[in-house]
């Protein structure tokens, strides 16, 4: 029964729960990676618009600057006058982001808009060779940028009000920063740098995209489909319940191709040879055992998947025509009246019969009585189109069911086959062995003649063989084999007798 059991439970318990588990972390992994994608692009577009925002302001001042330099580029070469302190002042006073301007002509005194008149100095080496040269300055707590632009006859210093570029940064968050950029200066910040397309300088912010800010910032998305990945895990768990039908184990099987025949001989005493083979039915459970139909095939006629089973079945006996032919033996197929009814199976039935044919092989099928079945018109003449294309028909079991007469009346069959029960009660003495005299009776008066199975003892054969019947099967000959040993067993057998 345990192994029964066991047979028919496809998914364990704890393949149950794993399955279980691998949904709920599938869903789950693949839920929270979608959402930390979409928050972290959504993050990042905030970023880069803000970056965007802040560097298009800090552009905007350097090209007030730039504006300013060649406002006061008609004044570079003259002399400081007051005349020119008050253009450069107006000029400043109507650019409202810078603080002053200053000119430094190649010799000679600077002027500067703020300071007036400005001692002379030398050009640095920066100053005079780049475009938008700038440096920080502090001046009692005030911070500006001097930005210098180079004329053929001057250098022009504009200094940009310090409070605007703070301003600016504070766009993109507190502890941004703001780099000036000069081309012999490599500038490798820790953070997130954005680097301006228009004009030499770099905004730097702290990364902003951090994982735990993000995982906290969407924790209630998160939790809900933390709560979805546990409801699907749970499904899992119920619905494989659900499919794990002893149903669903023979689909398994089937699927796996794992219905193979065995072979067992029907030996004849008074041709003294092997008549035939009955093909039984094994199935290969998961751990490569062989399984009883015992286990399978009520089941397999209960769900209406006997069919399928038979199937696979001839399929694999078809391979074992060659090893089995020039035997001259018939080969007995359990059959059920579905097999016969469905069309597709009976198709099939006799293209298996007509592939046998072509070996020298007969087919015998064998219909139980256990199953109560009723020989309708359209059975009577599928049954009639088989034994037109060379199949022999015998009652299984036969003794066993209810109608023995009429099953033989309208079958008809070439032999009837005693149920090992009956060949059992052989010298059982009282009303067992009056039921076996009486099967063999009919079997007589029909000239219908027998087949008697699960013969275990001599004893039971000698009885059975002095009641006239020739056609024995039973594990006192053979048990049944593959096709090796079964084949082995006839070349014995015809060697012996
Ligand atoms: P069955 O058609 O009456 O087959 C004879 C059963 O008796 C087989 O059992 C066989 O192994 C067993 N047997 C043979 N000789 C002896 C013996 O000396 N002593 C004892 N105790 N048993 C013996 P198996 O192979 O377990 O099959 C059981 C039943 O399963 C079969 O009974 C048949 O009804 C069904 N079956 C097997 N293969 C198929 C199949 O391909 N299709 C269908 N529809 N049913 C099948
Ligand atoms: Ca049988
Ligand atoms: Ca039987």
């Amino acid at each position: 029964m345990e192994a029964g059991r066991d047979f028919l439970t496809i998914l364990r318990p704890g393949q149950r729960v794993s399955a279980a588990v691998i949904m709920t972390l599938v869903l789950l992994c693949a839920g929270v990676m979608t959402v930390l994608s979409h928050f972290s692009k959504t993050e990042e577009q905030t970023r880069n618009d803000k970056n965007q925002r802040a560097s298009d302001y800090v552009a905007s001042l350097y090209r007030e600057a730039e504006t300013v330099s060649r406002a006061a580029e008609p004044f570079e070469e003259g002399a400081c006058t007051n005349e020119v302190l008050t253009r450069l002042r107006h000029i400043v006073a109507v650019n409202p982001h810078i603080r002053s301007v200053n000119l430094y002509p190649e010799n000679g005194t600077g002027c500067s808009s703020l300071e007036g008149r400005l001692p002379e100095r030398k050009v640095s080496y920066s100053e005079g060779h780049v475009p938008f040269y700038t440096t920080m300055k502090q001046e009692d707590g005030y911070i500006y940028y001097l930005v210098y632009f180079r004329s053929s006859a001057s250098l022009t210093g504009v200094a940009v009000n310090g409070y605007f570029v703070r301003d600016a940064l504070r766009y993109i968050s507190p502890d941004a920063a703001f780099y000036p950029l000069q081309d012999f200066m490599k500038l490798s910040p820790a953070g997130y740098a954005w680097k301006s397309s228009q004009y030499p300088f770099v905004l730097v912010s702290s990364d902003s995209i951090n994982i735990r800010r993000l995982l906290l910032h969407s924790r209630a998305v998160i939790l809900f489909i933390l709560g979805v990945s546990l409801l699907a895990g749970w499904l899992t768990y119920v619905s494989t319940g659900l499919i794990n039908t002893p149903r669903f184990a023979l689909k398994y099987y089937l699927y796996k191709k794992s219905f193979y025949p065995v072979y067992q001989p029907v030996i004849s005493t008074r041709d003294r040879k092997v008549a035939g083979l009955e093909i039984l039915m094994r199935c290969g459970n998961k751990k490569g055992n062989e399984v009883s139909p015992a286990l399978f095939i009520p089941l397999a006629e209960q769900s209406g998947m006997i069919g399928d089973l038979t199937m696979q079945l001839l399929e694999k006996v078809r391979k074992d025509f060659a090893m089995l032919s020039e035997k001259g033996l018939y080969l007995a197929v359990n059959i059920t009246s579905e097999i016969v009814e469905n069309p597709g199976t009976f198709r099939e039935l006799l293209k298996f019969t007509e592939h046998a044919q072509r070996y020298g092989l007969d087919v015998l099928v064998e219909i139980t009585e256990r199953q109560s079945f009723s020989l309708t018109e359209q059975l009577s003449e599928k049954f009639a189109l088989l034994r037109k294309a060379g199949l022999h028909v015998a009652i299984d079991d036969f003794g066993t069911g209810y109608s023995n007469l009429s099953s033989i009346t309208q079958l008809n069959p070439d032999y009837l086959k005693i149920d090992k029960d009956f060949t059992g009660y052989s010298m059982a003495g009282g009303v067992r062995e009056a039921v076996l005299e009486s099967v063999l009776h009919i079997s007589a008066i029909t000239a219908i003649p027998v087949i008697a199975e699960g013969i275990e003892t001599p004893a039971q054969f000698q009885y059975l063989q002095e009641r006239g019947v020739w056609l024995f099967q039973g594990y006192l000959f053979c048990r049944p084999s593959d096709s090796r040993r079964v084949c082995d067993f006839i070349q014995d057998f015809s060697g012996r007798h």
